[in-house]
């Protein structure tokens, strides 16, 4: 039983699409969204015999989405139970559920709560209605605060609050008062996520057709530094480009995905990374329920992922941490066919500021952590 494991499961539903969402969600449909909990089922119980997992256990769980709090308490806490039958669980196991305002009570939550779910992550993004009704969200900040303390009532004692920031017309006090009301709340941890515009969303639509302008560099670099320096002093280590928290409360499921460790994601669209390959099932959510219906499963493209493809993804996602990684310990783990070319980049890297060699760790600068996207393009175009 050794080496942990980690499951993500996709509920794909939302009560409307925000204006910025690339996420894979659509607006809840209640037949439909019968089906996707079968289905769902079908896969869990079906990976919980594979050999693909045997001799494993479950360290983390994260019901992510689309909005997994749009389903019922007694409909979340059955696929919970089944997975507790169909795989072992470790000690100690982190099981997080994504939430939105708007979409728990009280008895609900309390259900969760009590049904084994120990980490809640909310989806706020603002606590000013004008950013709210911007990122055309279905909440107003009222019913956000109301929320989180209803978690709190709830027994929730390990909740992430998401917060979206650099937006369209923006201003820095505005930013600034949610970041002091979201500190005042208290949660365990906090996202900030800079707005990133992405295809076929309205924002992209809008932005394509010049309805509104980002803030310029100079600004974003205000609001990063805004972002670091309140939460650094209310005590949040940031410990990822875009997350931080308090000691012992950084996600571990999402370390996971940053330190190379194996998961298993059910659900449409979900990605598994698994026994040297990367799989993804059908991102479509009907295409994905009617193929596990009939087959019992629904993988869209699988591809093993040789020694070069894994040191370099090893790279670019452990250097989204702001400890960055172990060099020594990666290059042995994967050795790479021309190790050289690499020592040749970080060291121009560390010539522009961009990164601290301190071996056998390596690590972003705040400014490389600000420009992550565009390292991570040149460690991919090394192959
Ligand atoms: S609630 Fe989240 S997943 Fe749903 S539309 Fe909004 S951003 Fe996308």
């Amino acid at each position: 039983m050794n080496r942990p494991l980690s499951l993500y499961l996709h509920f794909p539903y939302c009560w409307s699409k925000c204006h910025y969402c690339a996420f894979n969600s659509i607006r809840y449909d209640k037949p439909q969204s019968l089906r996707l909990l079968s289905a769902l089922k079908t896969e869990i119980a079906r990976y919980g015999r594979s050999p693909l997992v045997q001799g494993r256990r479950l360290s983390t769980i994260f019901m992510g989405g689309g909005t997994p709090s749009i389903f019922t308490a007694d409909q979340i806490l059955d696929v919970l139970d089944l997975c507790r039958a169909s795989f072992a669980w470790a000690d100690g196991i982190e099981i997080t559920m994504e939430a939105n305002p708007g979409t728990v009570d009280l008895k609900k939550l309390t259900a969760l709560r009590r049904g084994g779910i120990n980490r809640l992550s909310m989806g706020v993004q603002s606590f000013q209605d004008d950013d709210l009704e911007r990122l055309g969200r279905a909440h107003s900040a009222q019913v956000a605060r109301e929320a989180f303390r209803t978690a709190r009532e709830a027994g929730f004692k390990n909740m992430n609050l998401d917060f979206i920031y650099a937006l369209p017309e923006q201003r820095l006090e505005g930013w600034e008062k949610t970041l002091d009301e979201a500190i005042c709340l208290g949660p365990e941890h906090l996202s900030a996520y800079a707005l990133t515009i992405e295809e076929g969303t309205r924002f992209g639509e809008d932005y394509e057709n010049g309805l509104f302008v980002l803030p310029d560099e100079d600004w974003q670099i205000r609001f990063d530094d805004l972002t670091q320096a309140k939460l650094s002093r209310a005590g949040y280590m940031r410990y990822e480009v875009s997350n931080y928290a308090r000691p012992g409360y950084a996600c571990r499921h999402n370390l996971g995905y940053w330190s190379q460790r194996e998961y298993l994601g059910l659900g449409p669209g979900a990605h598994s990374y698994l026994a040297d390959r990367r799989f993804s099932k059908m991102e479509d959510i009907e295409a994905y329920i009617r193929e596990v219906e009939a087959r019992g499963e629904a993988i869209e493209e699988s591809e093993p992922i040789g020694s070069d493809l894994a040191a370099r993804e090893a790279l670019i996602f452990g250097l989204r941490k702001t400890d960055g990684v172990c060099l020594d310990g990666i290059l042995k783990r994967y050795p790479l066919s021309d190790p050289d070319r690499l020592q040749k980049m970080f060291e121009q890297w560390r010539w522009d500021e961009l990164m601290i060699l301190e071996p056998p760790r390596i690590r972003l600068s705040p400014r490389g952590l600000r420009l992550w996207d565009r390292i991570a393009e040149e460690i991919i175009a090394l192959s």
